[in-house]
């Protein structure tokens, strides 16, 4: 299979103009790389909703974005991730965590364990405390039984990155896939080498990746990209006035998020032309409206 990028955006709102412009980026890096630009909703989670994404596609159309493939939709892969998730049962990489968010902050901790990593309550459970544990009447979360505590990933903006890897989520305790396995095992299935995304998840990378590895997948590479902020430093929200398509027009648009990338206005195959990763801001894009 040719190998791929993607944008992968989650239907629980419209894509604003800082969304707008990483799908312009993920679409940029791929198409000037070679790569097929795929589209996937990830909608596993259940604030999601087909109108948004239906508009969310629409959008990406409106501001030139092409891609190659029907848009993929996470809530119809579920047989896949629950056949990886057996796979992985099988090789005795999982284990039943019965913890609540509020068990995971009060557990005690090593003095150098890294912060937001799974203590590891759970893992070493004997049968019959969890037995003791399901009776109770709290469904389990499955969690990774990961033998590292970090992983480093390559970025083509922030270089090498090393990361936690702790004993992450596969699977809720409502039975839905976590983000990490899903996003993990639908880029493998569609060829996608390549993720770039905003910056927000560059630390959710090292755990995807050495899960990548365990399922034998290659390694993508990444590029996390700056995110864009609001005047007052905060991520870009519907509240911070016309920031979605429909209220700036497609030709503001474009000129927003061809100014905020240092882009001439032209068309996308000119942008195409253009396009120098090493040139790219490195900076928050902080969007005045
Ligand atoms: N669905 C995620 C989001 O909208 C992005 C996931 C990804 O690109 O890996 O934030």
């Amino acid at each position: 299979m040719s190998s791929a990028g993607r944008f992968a955006p989650s239907p629980s709102a419209d894509l604003h103009i800082g969304n707008l412009r990483t799908a312009v980026l993920a679409w940029l890096f791929a198409r000037s790389s070679g790569r097929r630009f795929l589209i996937r909703i990830e909608d596993l989670d259940d604030r999601t909703h087909d109108d948004v994404a239906q508009r969310q596609l629409a959008d990406c159309a409106a501001i030139g974005l092409t891609w190659d493939e029907p848009p993929q939709w996470q809530s119809a892969h579920r047989e896949r991730y629950d056949a990886v998730i057996g796979n992985l049962v099988d090789r005795e990489l999982v284990y039943e965590c019965f913890c609540s968010r509020k068990d995971i902050l009060n557990a005690p901790r090593a003095p150098h364990a890294p912060e937001g990593a799974y203590p590891g309550t759970c893992r070493t459970l004997t049968d019959a405390e969890r037995a003791a544990r399901r009776d109770a009447g709290r469904p389990p979360a499955l969690r990774l039984r990961s033998d590292t505590a970090e992983h480093t990933v390559v970025d083509l903006l922030h270089g090498s990155y090393t990361g936690v890897v702790d004993d992450f989520v596969l699977r809720r305790g409502d039975g839905v896939p976590a983000y990490n396995l899903a996003v993990v095992v639908d880029d493998a299935h569609s060829g996608v080498d390549q993720v770039v995304r905003g910056d927000d998840l560059l630390a959710s990378s090292p755990r995807q990746a050495y899960l990548a590895g365990l399922l034998g997948y290659p390694q993508p590479v990444y590029a996390h990209v700056p995110l864009a902020l609001n005047t007052d430093g905060k991520r870009l929200a519907k509240r911070d006035g016309a920031v979605i398509l429909a209220d700036l027009g497609v030709g503001r648009a474009w000129e927003l998020i061809t100014e905020s990338l240092g882009l001439p206005a032209a068309d996308m195959a000119e942008l195409l032309q253009r396009f120098d990763p090493a040139m790219l801001p490195r900076q928050p894009w902080i969007y005045r409206g």
